[in-house]
């Protein structure tokens, strides 16, 4: 299965890609993380990622759809993944057509008061990736790898507002360009319950 994921930032993208790749084997692709990746490294390329991101805004899709590309094209894609964070602009969405057929879209859908919410108060791992929420974490360090928690550069009030700026702009059209395979979930409940929803839909799907 191929699956792509659509959603604002800090719908539930990640924790729900992370669920399906457990039960389904599926490995997930994130841009996001991908980036992040290369903003570790000492390279011009890394400081210009690094400085896009912390503003809000989008890396230019030449060097995504490229990053993309690398990435699907490796091994354990050849039966399906995840893609989390991609395609972000029609523009990618078409790319990706031209490498390879998408099975379904899955929307996880969140209002924007909710998300604001949920984003200002995560706290993300710098080691593993994993996510926590203040609210209801409230100690420093990383229960799977005991890393210092942080909270992300992209996660403070002013980039929030512009990165959902974005996503209404840029990556909300590719609802409709998606349309005739589109799966829409509420995340507004719990994680479990969202991932039960998608989950009946994943096992019933092809038979
Ligand atoms: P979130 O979905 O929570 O905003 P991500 O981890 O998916 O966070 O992405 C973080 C940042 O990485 C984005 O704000 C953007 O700068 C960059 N990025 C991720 N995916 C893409 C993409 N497909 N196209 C362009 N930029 C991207
Ligand atoms: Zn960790």
């Amino acid at each position: 299965m191929k699956i792509i994921l659509l959603g604002a930032p800090g719908s539930g993208k990640g924790t729900l890609a992370k669920q399906i790749t457990r039960d389904f084997g599926l490995p997930q692709i994130s841009t996001g993380d991908l980036f992040r990746a290369i903003v570790k490294e000492d390279s011009a390329l890394a400081r210009e990622v690094k400085s896009i991101m912390a503003s809000g805004a989008l890396v230019p899709d030449e060097l995504t759809i490229e990053i993309v590309k690398n990435r699907i094209n490796q091994n354990d894609c050849q039966k399906g993944f995840i893609l989390d964070g991609f395609p972000r602009t029609v523009n990618q969405a078409k790319a990706l057509e031209n490498i390879t057929e998408i099975d379904m879209a899955i929307l996880v859908d969140l209002d924007f008061e909710t998300i604001i919410d949920r984003l200002s108060s995560r706290l993300t791992c710098p080691a593993c990736g994993e996510i926590y929420n203040a609210h209801t974490y409230n100690q420093q360090s990383c229960q799977k790898c005991n890393a210092t928690l942080i909270q992300r550069d992209d996660d403070k009030p002013e980039t929030i507002k512009n990165r959902l700026e974005v996503y209404e702009k840029n990556t909300s059209p590719l609802i409709n360009f998606y349309s005739d395979r589109l799966f829409k979930v509420s995340s507004k409940n719990s994680a479990e319950e969202t991932y039960r929803s998608v989950k009946t839909f994943l096992d019933n799907f092809g038979g």
